[in-house]
C-alpha cells in the first residue's frame, strides 16, 4: 500500500519549499527499534510533519508526535504508560551549505542533512527513541512480589518472554 508510512519518503527541500503537510497514524508495531522498550506494540502514535521556508530562505521541518506507548517498568516489568508529546524543529541543510556552528540561534531546533529521500518512519523512530526514558518505572509498582526473580536468572529472559505475546 503506497499510503503506508513505511513507504513514505520525502524530498526534504521540496517538501519545505512547497509547504508540505503530512499527517499519519503510525502503529507502534511499525517501529521495530522501539520493540525492546515497549511492553506492547498495540496502539499507535499521531504524527504530523510540516515543512516551510522562512524569510531568510532557510528550509525547515517540524515534526509533532503524540501518543501513549506502554513501556516496560524496569522494576517489575509491568506495563507503564508514557504520555509522549514531541515537537521537533529541524533545519534542513542543503549539500554544501554551511552548518550552523555549535548552537543554533534557537535551542529547540536541530540541523539535519536535507536528504532527497528521507524516510519519514525512520525520522519518527529516531525522535521517539530520543524522547523515551532510558529506565521507565512505575512511581509505585503494583505487585512488587512479581519481581524479575520469578522469571529466571536474567531480567532480559523475562523481557524476551513478554515480547512473544
Ligand atoms: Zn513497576
Amino acid at each position: 500500500m503506497s499510503d503506508s508510512i513505511a513507504a513514505t519518503v520525502i524530498d526534504c527541500l521540496e517538501f519545505a519549499r512547497s509547504g508540505g503537510v503530512l499527517e499519519r497514524s503510525v502503529g507502534l508495531d511499525e517501529l521495530p527499534r522501539l520493540a525492546d522498550l515497549l511492553s506492547t506494540t498495540d496502539g499507535c502514535l499521531s504524527v504530523r510533519l510540516e515543512g516551510w521556508r522562512d524569510d531568510e530562505g532557510k528550509s525547515w521541518l517540524q515534526l509533532d508526535i503524540a501518543g501513549e506507548p506502554v513501556l516496560c517498568c524496569q522494576r517489575c516489568l509491568g506495563g507503564v504508560k508514557f504520555p509522549l508529546v514531541i515537537r521537533s524543529r529541524l533545519q534542513l541543510m542543503a549539500p554544501g551549505e554551511d552548518w550552523p556552528d555549535g548552537d543554533l540561534e534557537d535551542d529547540s531546533a536541530d540541523a539535519i542533512a536535507a536528504e532527497a529521500a528521507l524516510s519519514v518512519l525512520a525520522l519518527v523512530e529516531d525522535e521517539v527513541l530520543l524522547a523515551l526514558p532510558i529506565a521507565p518505572r512505575h512511581e509505585q509498582c503494583e505487585s512488587p512480589s512479581a519481581s524479575v526473580t520469578g522469571h529466571g536468572s536474567s531480567p532480559f529472559a523475562a523481557l524476551a518472554d513478554l515480547k512473544k505475546h
